[in-house]
């Protein structure tokens, strides 16, 4: 067979296996070991060693395989990462967003593109690296649950640890149209639950409004936010450059006349830097403790005021001559490198040590929609990335 075909064949598996990830319904939160244990079965098949790490439920899991190298000569293994859950879909779809459609030259399904189109291009390579000679490890890093607030990848990560996986270099393959990220802020989510004391409109004294601390509150965080924003470096690469704070939702009150004894509030920040996340915190924390609390308590001895972490994906950082970037760099011949606005995993595995790069097929622009989509020269160009990995990557 010409390298033609080869190529040919390996598009048309990309596009089954993408075809069979689609069908699994993998709405963050949602059970995923149906997925997860196929891609586990198809790499076991080539020979790939695997753990999984599981939620308190075992519900999803993570996975994690490995291709061993056969010939290693201490070159650092390859994590390729993606997560396997997808947003959850409205009913204005075009088709059904859980069977894959091809129309022209574009095919469609949720998680088309985020991120279901990487994971399918690296199984459709699999059978390559397994046969290569390689001189090194190459991983497949399979998670749950990225899309709310990355919670599958910190369970995998601390086994990532404990295995001593730390000195590796990392593709997480979001979509970013095969162009290299290299940073990208943090993305922190709260939800903070006031609770006060009932009681009739017309006597306020006797009650706490939930839902006017609640009020006050989110005016703190208000005028925190202006302090974010002068915290800014100028050597920020973000736009905005500094760190952004907003509120989602606020939730309480039954009715005109009763005062409300619960409201909650959603809020999320973006912290450039790590401090940032850390002076905001310890602000507001110190405001509803020392300030509001103490004032609820007053009237009803049970009032409370909770934050809750809904998820801290934390930031990922620019590295001068990233050996991820410049390994993709090399095969993409794309010098270029971007931040984006959205958050990955990235940030998680460089904290621990490995070098790493955000660069996938498909494009942002269509993650997340109605008839989400991914085109398909993407998947040819992430095969070519592939290609270029195990060129890299197999000694004679
Ligand atoms: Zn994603």
């Amino acid at each position: 067979m010409s390298t033609e075909n080869n190529i040919n064949q390996l598009y048309k598996n990309s596009i089954k296996i993408l075809t069979d990830l689609i069908a699994f319904k993998t709405v963050s939160g949602e059970d995923n070991n149906s997925l997860i244990d196929y891609c586990d079965e198809i790499l076991k098949k080539l020979g790939a060693t695997s753990f999984k790490t599981f939620d308190e439920e075992k519900k999803r899991v993570n996975l994690f395989a490995t291709i061993k190298a056969k010939k290693p000569n201490g070159t650092k293994p390859i994590i390729l990462s993606g997560h396997t859950d997808v947003v959850p879909v409205s009913k204005s779809w075009s088709t059904d967003p859980f069977k894959a459609t091809i129309k022209e030259d574009k095919l469609y399904g949720r998680g088309a593109c985020d991120m279901k189109g990487f994971i399918a291009c690296a199984l459709a390579y699999a059978p390559i690296y397994s046969k290569a000679n390689l001189n090194r490890d190459i991983n497949f890093s399979f998670t749950f649950d990225e899309e709310t607030a990355c919670q599958g990848a910190p369970i995998l990560i601390e086994e990532l640890k404990k295995r001593g996986i730390k000195n590796a270099i990392c593709i997480i393959g979001e979509p970013t149209n095969m162009k290299i990220i290299d940073a990208h802020k943090g993305c922190y989510e709260y939800t903070t639950y006031f609770e006060g004391l009932a009681g009739h409109s017309s006597a306020p004294h006797k009650g706490v409004s939930a839902v006017e601390y609640a009020a006050q509150y989110v005016n703190k965080l208000i005028e925190l936010r202006q302090e974010l924003k002068n915290r800014t470096s100028k050597e920020s690469i973000f736009d905005p450059p500094y760190s952004t704070l907003q509120i989602g939702g606020i939730f309480g009150g039954i009715a005109h006349n009763v005062i409300a004894d619960k409201c909650h509030v959603n809020w999320e920040t973006r912290p450039v830097v790590k401090e940032d996340g850390i002076f905001l915190n310890s602000e507001i924390d110190k405001y509803a403790n020392e300030v509001l609390l103490p004032e609820m308590k007053k009237t009803s001895s049970k009032s409370s005021i909770k934050k809750e972490i809904i998820g801290e994906i934390i930031g990922f950082n620019r590295v001068q001559n990233s050996e991820a970037c410049e390994l993709v760099s090399s095969l993409t011949r794309d010098n270029s490198r971007e931040v984006v606005s959205f958050g990955t995993e990235a940030g998680l595995f460089q904290e621990i040590g490995i070098s790493t790069v955000v660069c996938g097929p498909g494009s942002i622009e269509q993650a997340h929609k109605v008839d989400e989509y991914i085109m398909l020269d993407e998947l040819k160009k992430c095969l070519d990335l592939l290609e270029g990995i195990k060129k890299n990557s197999t000694v004679n």
